[in-house]
């Protein structure tokens, strides 16, 4: 079983071997094992449940809440000669004709199908006569209330094991909290399911958290280390979008934006020249992203930090999808924590959310390598000493030499502020306090006489008030109320008589961020090492050009590190182009003479 397993991953996928956990998630359903999967996004799971689709007699039923998406997938299966259909609201009449017909004569063997569609009477009896070898329900975690997308439409899939009494359910999600994953199992009904739990690590994806400072320098530093690469840049509020958006584009950064307070027609014009490669750069509220499949997205930046971790790991995570490096910058501020406290306030689930949004500030604002964090926000363990992909592991932060005593300042004069007037005061005020200014509202009230009136007197306002925000994002400082006055918490108390310590970082100085950009340029050539950029490009080209010819994403005809391989290897035979990766026998038939051209031409 195993060869033939290896046998139709060549023939069809074109790739050699699998990754962590493919096997073990394919065995459960050839073995009929009902079965949960949680890997990564661009972890492979749709060949987990394409490729046993294939091993097996009759017909597999995907069940999968994004239409988009599933056009996409049903794209790709063909264009590895694959028949795969999908049924869903967005079909007009004679095509659905068409589909039952080819469902009826067994010439499916991957159908996807909208939720909705399972609940009608007619749907069920069609797939009782087409002999459904299994069920496969795709992003399990809308399911589950825990989630954070879940949908009406999902909770009644439950019904599939009786109706279909005998068939086996697999699910697959990439939301691997403990709440989530007992939900999938219970609202599936799952008896002691096959579970397969991957790591939620992404190697490949390295992350840089930063204050925001002056967003739109910001964002074009980052531009410009990314020339004709792919990105999204993540605005809290469409007004932001817009706002980003017309800038970049007036400095000469072409982008689209995308928001949901744009027309239909608008966004969906919008996300498909992005998927198919017409534009690289897309300015969006989180409303983007669902459903958008583009693999060689190298770049995702988070203009302001992102509602959880659970959002931040799930955005940065449609980065880099084809396993290549690709980069997440976010740029956080403390009017972030307070905007989203403000969204939060008449939640139902406030609590729960408050401790998240606390814990997505201290990730932004305390060091420490970031994928080890992810890695256990998600209750796994983290075996690696350093990430090596993060800029703490990279050694890109600057520490504070004496973290203890300047955390000890800051409070003191919290402190002091307080018991003075009896309430407390902005982070603004304690800056200036700090430092020294005699300002009209410090002498109005006295406190150019208080004992920590310029204990800070090098220090500027905004290092002052990043150290602050740093100790509210740690738990050592409290920012509350209309007046976002500050307090010292319990934490706080301890870290005044040096029983914790906090950990501080610098703000990044021109010098350091200039070696950083030199480090960066220079892994970048490494990783371009041998390979012909310019044909890589001119391969892009024919990719794109393809795709919209036939109405597809780009990467459905080649993912990047296929067209790096070309670049690579120049094959200008069919034999050498066979032996390129992600080439299937198919794609072979269909795109070798094309590529092999290019190839040709340029040499
Ligand atoms: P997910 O649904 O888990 O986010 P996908 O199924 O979209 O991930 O897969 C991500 C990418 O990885 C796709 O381009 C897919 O073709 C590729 N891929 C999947 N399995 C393998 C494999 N065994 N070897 C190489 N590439 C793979």
């Amino acid at each position: 079983m195993q060869q033939r397993m290896y046998d139709v991953l060549k023939k069809y996928w074109g790739y050699e071997s699998f990754r962590p956990l493919q096997k073990e998630a394919i065995l459960s359903i050839l073995e009929e094992r009902e079965s949960l999967t949680v890997l990564p996004t661009g972890g492979g799971k749709s060949l987990c449940f394409q490729l046993p689709a294939l091993l097996k007699d009759g017909m597999a039923c995907v069940i999968s809440p994004l239409i988009a998406l599933m056009k996409d997938q049903v794209d790709g299966l063909k264009d590895m000669g694959i028949s795969a259909a999908y049924l869903n609201s967005s079909i007009s009449l004679t095509e659905e004709r068409a589909v039952i017909d080819s469902i009826r004569m067994g010439k499916i063997k991957l159908l996807y199908i909208s939720p909705e569609r399972l609940q009608k009477e007619t749907m069920i009896r069609l797939l009782k006569s087409a002999g459904v070898s299994f069920f496969v329900i795709d992003e399990a975690h809308c399911i589950s209330h825990w989630g954070h997308d879940f949908r009406e439409d999902y909770r009644n899939l439950g019904i599939i094991k009786e109706t279909f009494e005998g068939i086996r359910i697999h699910a697959f999600t990439a939301t691997a909290t403990v709440e989530v994953r007992k939900d999938i199992i219970e609202q599936l009904a799952f008896n002691d399911p096959e579970t397969q739990i991957g790591s939620v690590d992404r190697p490949n994806l390295i992350y840089r958290v930063m204050l925001r400072t002056n967003i739109i320098k910001q964002i074009t530093d980052v531009l410009m280390r990314h020339p004709d690469e792919a990105g999204i840049i993540y605005c809290l509020r469409r007004d932001d979008v817009e706002n980003v958006s017309a800038k970049l584009n007036d400095l000469g950064f072409k982008n689209i934006p995308y928001h949901a307070g744009m027309t239909d027609s608008a966004r969906h014009l919008h996300q498909d020249r992005f998927v198919r490669e017409e534009v690289d750069i897309i300015v969006a509220t989180v409303a983007f992203g669902l459903g958008i499949d583009r693999s060689n997205i190298r770049f995702v930046i988070h203009a302001a930090m992102p509602k959880t971790i659970e959002h931040y790991h799930q955005e940065t995570g449609r980065a880099g999808r084809d396993g290549l490096a690709s980069y997440c910058y976010m740029f956080y501020g403390g009017m972030d924590y307070r905007t989203w406290s403000y969204f939060l306030k008449n939640s139902p689930s406030r609590e729960t959310m408050k401790a998240k949004l606390g814990a997505i500030y201290n990730f932004c604002t305390k060091p420490g390598c970031r994928h080890r964090i992810f890695a256990n926000y998600f209750g796994q363990s983290y075996k690696k000493t350093s990430c090596e992909a993060c800029d703490y592991c990279l050694n890109e932060l600057e520490m504070v030499e004496d973290p203890l005593l300047l955390g000890q300042k800051i409070l003191s004069c919290v402190v002091r502020v307080r018991e003075r007037r009896g309430f407390g005061f902005g982070a603004d005020h304690i800056a200036n306090v700090l430092r020294g200014n005699s300002t009209e509202r410090i002498t109005g009230r006295g406190h150019q006489n208080l004992s920590t009136f310029g204990i800070m007197p090098e220090a500027s306002i905004p290092f002052i008030r990043y150290m602050i925000e740093q100790l509210i994002g740690q738990g050592f400082l409290l920012r509350e109320g209309e007046f976002s006055t500050l307090s010292v918490t319990p934490s706080g108390r301890e870290l005044l008589s040096g029983d914790a310590t906090p950990l501080l970082v610098k703000p990044m100085i021109a010098a350091k961020k200039k070696e950083i950009q030199k480090k960066a340029r220079e892994k970048k050539e490494r990783d371009w090492a041998g390979m012909d950029q310019k044909l890589f490009e001119l391969l892009r080209k024919k990719r794109a050009e393809l795709a919209g010819k036939h109405g597809v994403p780009a990467y459905i005809i080649f993912g990047d590190k296929s067209l790096k391989d070309m670049a690579l290897t120049k094959p200008v035979t069919r034999e050498a182009f066979a032996a390129v990766f992600g080439v299937g026998e198919h794609k072979l038939k269909i795109y070798a003479d094309t590529f092999i051209q290019v190839i040709s031409n340029h040499n």
